[in-house]
């Protein structure tokens, strides 16, 4: 699904020159949860960017769904993330002047998906989250949680073949925290590929591998132990 090969991003300013990721070697298999891990600075978020098409590379390749992906413009980029990548982010970035449903509903309308679909689809995904009852609520008024159970709505709304979270649990206590993991796993298992940044190794354990990064550079891999008890008796 994911196929990255001798990835290299620079960011470049008048004085300095950063190499955010060298020669990066990744493939995410359909239906994977993978997490990847790292210290600060280390060109996570660069490399979820990097997948979600929201930033270009500087080298190598990157093919999504076997199609060489990184010279895409713009637009083609943006046509791609709506029909396949959801993103979900530590700080839930919901817009503050819309609703929970008009929020959740906003990636449909991105996808001119009719109105009464619409209703259906978000009203589907908000009894998931179990946040149907906040519907006309504003995210301001709602705990932190709850938000990001609003976030994961709008991510999955449009049934993306990726979910891409940046610390999904970093603003939230252990009990929200683990709800949302345990809202991803659910879509992991109900087929939706997922690639998470995180700090937490709480919350590393819920992935199928841990890739682990320094200063821009894949430097470990792991297999879940229980996962690979799983294959051997397959
Ligand atoms: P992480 O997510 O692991 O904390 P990042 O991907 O944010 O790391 O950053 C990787 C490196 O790239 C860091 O050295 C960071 O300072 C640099 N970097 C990230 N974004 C930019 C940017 N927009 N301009 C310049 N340097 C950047």
């Amino acid at each position: 699904m994911i196929n990255i090969n001798d990835l290299d991003k620079v960011y470049r300013t008048e004085e300095i020159e950063t190499l955010a990721l060298s020669k990066i070697k990744l493939h995410v298999k359909k239906g994977e949860f993978l997490a990847v891990m790292g210290p600060s600075g280390c060109g996570k978020s660069t490399l979820l960017n990097i997948i979600g098409l929201l930033d270009d590379i500087d080298g190598g390749s990157y093919l999504f769904n076997e199609t060489e992906v990184s010279h895409f413009n713009e637009r083609k980029r943006a046509e791609l993330r709506k029909h396949n990548i959801g993103f979900v982010f530590q700080s839930f970035n919901l817009i503050d002047e819309l609703t929970v449903y008009e929020n959740v509903e906003l990636p449909l309308i991105y996808t001119n998906v009719p109105k009464a679909e619409r209703k259906k689809m978000v009203e589907a995904v908000l009894e998931k989250v179990q946040i149907m009852h906040r519907r006309n609520h504003f995210p301001q008024q709602l705990s932190g949680g709850q938000q990001q159970r609003v976030a994961v709505a709008r991510a999955v709304v449009t049934n993306p073949k990726v979910i891409l979270a940046d610390e999904p649990t970093g603003n939230l206590d252990s009990t929200n925290g683990n709800e949302v993991m345990h809202m991803l796993t659910e879509l992991n298992e109900s087929g939706t590929t997922i690639v998470m940044v995180t700090h937490s190794e709480h919350d590393a354990k819920f992935a199928d591998r841990i890739v682990r990064m320094l200063d821009g550079q894949i430097i470990m891999q792991q297999e879940r132990a229980v996962k690979n008890v799983e294959l051997q008796q397959e």
